[in-house]
Formats: structure tokens, C-alpha cells, sequence
């Protein structure tokens, strides 16, 4: 089997200029075989600069475009593949963007893999573990605390037993970050898991250090990313001076941020997201490293139906992957690219038995929302 081509594809709900919410826009591969099979994947990133990691020309011999890298080569050798493209695209890759591009091509890989062995991908990853995975709900909370309050009760209504919220207006003032987790805990009562993002904004240890102290009463399951993920030593200050657990890493890449991280961090739990952190072949390996040092591995979720896809195929294959992100956005990235998508139900997603993602695209809405 050989590579003919790679499409590199740029999404956006428009207009193009304007202001654009986590699950407007979205980066899709699909890599195209010789036998008719298609494999898709996708990266939660900015898709038109993963699109010219994909389709640049060859400056020499460490920055080469992916696409480049391996056409005509047998889809099946994936991780030759993902190393070959790793080194060739060493200086513009390596981390960062570079590695988007490169986890969109390594889930196709997957995908075409699955499909040719007519065999689940979590079987290829070595069996699967759980038929159902719980998922919590992430929302981004609204202006007004009777908003958060329905937003609330309505996900708990739904089935979800766990919630988690960030973004907006949340990390700007500690009072109304104290009031809005008040307020959503009051929503859904004490024996409810809830989870707040950060989203690195309380920025510094110290502030940090004072949120922690302020927001005990609440009894929150993790705090996410109080400060940048490149901050080890605030993290690892920050550790032990609350009850909730201390999570980040969702715009790491590779294994080897991962293992620093972990090392110098001290996390309680890793957010590698699979289409930025190295694709499906690079999340075995730091999940592996997590697990070697009594590390939870949550994914970070918040894109379309092929990133759900690969993270379902991914955690049912590992043995302590009970956790699942699940996007409450509202685009139709999310709602209608993937007309079969894995739904919510009492609060968990099923892992499907399909062969390959096992993802229907909406070809008119991809054909309405491309950018050319
Ligand atoms: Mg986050």
C-alpha cells in the first residue's frame, strides 16, 4: 500500500476576521492510499498554519512539509513514519504546530491501519478495557449567575455526574471566580464532581497560592492549569496546598515535554490532547510514562467528532483511561461534522467496535465552512 496524497483542510465557521470560540475553526488530514482507503485526522490548533506544516515544500533536509515526507511511502509503518516525519521536520516542527500537523497524519495512519486489518483501532492498541467511559461535561460559563445556575443544572439533568468550567469571564477578578464556583456548586448539590480550567490566568504562584486557600471550602476534584504548564517549579510549589488534585498539560507536545512536566510539574493528572500531543502513537507513550509515575492521564477534548473519535479508540485501550472530556460548544464543527457522532448518554460515551474512526463526515458542511 502507498500514500497518493494528503489533504490538508481548514475549517471556519465564519466571518473570517472576526473573534473565533474554541470549536470554530478546525484542522482536518485525510491521507489517500493507492487501495481507495482514506484515512482522517484531525488537529485542534490554528489550521492554516498546521496546513503549511503539511503542504510546505522542502527547505532542506530537517525542514520538509509532511506531506512531503511521506508520499509514496507504506501507510502501515507508522511509527517509522512518525519518526521519519519527526526528524525531517525537525527545525520548523519538533513541538508545537509542527507536531499538530504531525498528530492529524498519525491518527489518519490509525484510521487506514484499522481499515486494512479490519480490526477496531483499540484492538491494535492491545484490547480493550471498558465498553462504556464516563465523560464530563465542559462549559464555559456565562455573564450572569442565574445563567451558570441553568447551565448547570441542566448538564446535571442530562446525566453528566461530573462538570467542569473555565474560559470566559473565569481566572479575571478572585470574586467572581469565587462566585461562580459557588454558585455551580450550590447548583448541584456537595456529592457532585466539579472541576475548574484556569486556563493559566491566575498567572502567578502567589495569586495562585491565595485562590487555593480562598476556594478549599468548595471541595473541587482537580484545579486546571493555574499557571503556564512551562512554570514547573510554580506548579510544583503549588502542590499540596490544596485538596483538589493539580491537573494541566493540554498544550504540551511529545514525550519528552510530557516527561518533564511530569517530573519537575509534580501534576496530579496530565491533559495531553491526542490531535497536538503526537497523535495516537506518541499518547501511548506518555501515557506510559504518567502511569510510571502514578500520574491520571485525562485527555483534553474540545474539538470535533474525529478528535472524540480517536480518544474513545485511544482510552478504552489503556487500562486506567475512565475519563473522558466531552465538548458542550454549540458549533456546528462540533454538532454536525461527524453525522454519526459518539453520543453522551447517563453520563458515558460507548466505545464502538467499528473498524478504523469509524467517523461519516458531512461532506456539504465541509464544503460550506472550507477556507481555499
Ligand atoms: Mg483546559
Amino acid at each position: 500500500m502507498k500514500i497518493t496524497n494528503v489533504e490538508a483542510i481548514h475549517l471556519r465557521v465564519p466571518p473570517m476576521n472576526g473573534p473565533c470560540e474554541w470549536g470554530e475553526d478546525a484542522f482536518i488530514v485525510k491521507v489517500h492510499t493507492d487501495t481507495g482507503i482514506v484515512g482522517i485526522g484531525e488537529s485542534d490548533t490554528s489550521p492554516a498554519v498546521a496546513s503549511a506544516a503539511v503542504l510546505a515544500p522542502e527547505s532542506h533536509q530537517s525542514s520538509v512539509g509532511l506531506k512531503n515526507i511521506i508520499m509514496g511511502e507504506n501507510p502501515l509503518e507508522i511509527q517509522r513514519l512518525w519518526d521519519k516525519m519527526y526528524r525531517s521536520s525537525n527545525y520548523m516542527g519538533r513541538r508545537g504546530a509542527g507536531i499538530h500537523a504531525l498528530s492529524a497524519i498519525d491518527i489518519a495512519l490509525w484510521d487506514i491501519a484499522s481499515q486494512h486489518y479490519n480490526t477496531p483501532i483499540h484492538m491494535l492498541l492491545g484490547g480493550k478495557y471498558r465498553n462504556t467511559i464516563k465523560a464530563y461535561g465542559t462549559f464555559i460559563p456565562a455573564q450572569t449567575m442565574e445563567e451558570n445556575r441553568a447551565i448547570a443544572q441542566r448538564l446535571k439533568a442530562q446525566g453528566f455526574t461530573s462538570l467542569k468550567f473555565g474560559g470566559g469571564i473565569f481566572g479575571d477578578d478572585p470574586n467572581v471566580d469565587e462566585a461562580i464556583v459557588k454558585c455551580i456548586r450550590e447548583a448541584v448539590g456537595d456529592a457532585f464532581e466539579l472541576e475548574i480550567d484556569v486556563a493559566t490566568k491566575w498567572k502567578t504562584f502567589g495569586h495562585s497560592a491565595a485562590m487555593f486557600k480562598r476556594l478549599e471550602p468548595y471541595n473541587l476534584h482537580w484545579i486546571e492549569e493555574p499557571v503556564l504548564d512551562d512554570d514547573h517549579h510554580g506548579y510544583a510549589r503549588l502542590s499540596g496546598l490544596t485538596s483538589a488534585k493539580i491537573s494541566g498539560g493540554e498544550g504540551l507536545s511529545t514525550r519528552y515535554e510530557f516527561y518533564d512536566f511530569i517530573d519537575r510539574a509534580q501534576p496530579d493528572i496530565v491533559q495531553p490532547d491526542i490531535t497536538r500531543c503526537g497523535g495516537i502513537s506518541e499518547m501511548k507513550k506518555i501515557y506510559d510514562i504518567a502511569c510510571m509515575r502514578g500520574v491520571q492521564l485525562v485527555p483534553h477534548g474540545f474539538s470535533t467528532g474525529i478528535l472524540l473519535a480517536a480518544t474513545v479508540q485511544f482510552l478504552a485501550a489503556t487500562e486506567h483511561g475512565d475519563l473522558i472530556e466531552y465538548s458542550q460548544s454549540t458549533s456546528p464543527l462540533f454538532t454536525d461534522l461527524v453525522t454519526n457522532q459518539i453520543a453522551m448518554e447517563n453520563g458515558h460515551v460507548c466505545v464502538p467496535d467499528c473498524v478504523g474512526l469509524g467517523v461519516e463526515l458531512n461532506e456539504d458542511l465541509i464544503e460550506k465552512y472550507r477556507v481555499s
